[in-house]
């Protein structure tokens, strides 16, 4: 089924995001916990695609398994940077035999030193490019792309973030999956300025788990999104008296709020980055369940 079908369900709900297991022998150890990601009942599960060094095979078995064994809809991630239509077809094929209906189309990033990997002549260079291709080529995909409520560190401005975003809508990108954020008012922002500018889909928030100040650092420079100076704060001291254990806690409390809060405003569901983490992503939905409704 397309997971854009499945969003018109009233009941509002999760999602989750995983990433394949670096090394095939972790992939036991993952299935297991997976079983008990699958008790929480989330709306579809969506795997991503050579991110922080992940395999990028294993983002199709991983998505398939969670399909078949599971019966969870998965989206697989997919990023064109660098990639033929050739490519692209091959993996779309491997999809379609796996029974996978469902694909994030994005860009991705060059790796440092190959730029011009952004800019390749008849190439797919970015996300609008790819979801064009896979409407050609394969109609019947459920196609998910992102938003970002802090606007892309590669765009010109916020109005043509949220132009281009649309033109992601019209290309055939049936739902969007947002970076991750620090406030939700930015999402409802994002959300307005996409309706306002002729955007029919859904936008599902991503809601990161922070554990450690150090991945807060990280997280910050690598997407570029911005953090109240009033929460950087709270962190720093945080850790400072109570070191990696303190922030955990907090960031723990501060995604249920950040669940809740988003819930409540309107959106249809949360997109949790899970980190691979059943533990907080269970305490995170049972939470949230007097909203799953
Ligand atoms: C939900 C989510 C999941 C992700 N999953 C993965 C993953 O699995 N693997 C991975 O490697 N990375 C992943 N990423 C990171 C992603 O690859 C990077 O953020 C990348 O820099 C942009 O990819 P994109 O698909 O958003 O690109 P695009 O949507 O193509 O472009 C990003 C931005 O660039 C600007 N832009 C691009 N083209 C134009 C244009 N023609 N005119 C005007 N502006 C333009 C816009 O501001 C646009 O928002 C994910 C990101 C998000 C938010």
């Amino acid at each position: 089924m397309k997971i854009a079908e499945r969003l018109q369900e009233k009941k509002k709900f999760f999602s989750f995001e995983f990433f394949p297991p670096k090394e095939i022998s972790g992939r036991k150890d993952f299935f297991v916990r997976a079983e008990k990601f699958a008790a929480l009942n989330p709306c579809f599960a969506s795997v991503t695609y050579g991110a922080g060094g992940s395999t990028q095979s294993g983002t199709l078995d991983i998505a398939e398994w969670f399909k078949r064994d599971l019966q969870i809809e998965a989206a697989s991630h997919y990023t064109c940077i660098g990639a033929t239509k050739e490519t692209v077809n091959i993996f779309l094929e491997d999809m379609q035999k796996r029974g996978l209906k469902n694909i994030v189309a994005l860009r991705g990033d060059a790796p440092k030193g190959q730029e011009s990997l952004y800019d390749i002549e008849g190439g797919l260079c970015t996300a609008k490019d790819l979801i064009s291709h896979i409407k050609d080529v394969c109609p019947e995909m459920g196609i998910a792309a992102t938003a970002y409520p802090d606007p892309h560190p590669k765009c010109a401005n916020i109005a043509d973030d949220i132009l281009y975003t649309v033109e992601k809508n019209k290309a055939g990108a049936s739902f969007f999956l947002t970076q991750l954020f620090f406030e939700p008012r930015i999402y409802f922002d994002l959300v307005h300025r996409l309706q306002n500018a002729g955007c029919t889909a859904d936008v599902i928030p991503g809601v990161l788990i922070i554990r450690n100040l150090a991945g807060v650092y990280r997280m910050l420079s690598l997407c570029d999104v911005r953090i109240s100076g009033k929460l950087l704060c709270e962190l720093e001291s945080l850790h400072k008296e109570g070191g990696d254990k303190a922030v955990e806690k907090f960031g723990l409390e501060y995604a249920i709020k950040m669940s809740r809060s988003l819930l409540e405003g309107g959106a249809k569901g949360v997109h949790l980055y899970t980190l691979n983490r059943i533990e907080e992503s269970r305490i995170i939905v049972d939470a949230c369940s007097d909203l799953l409704k």
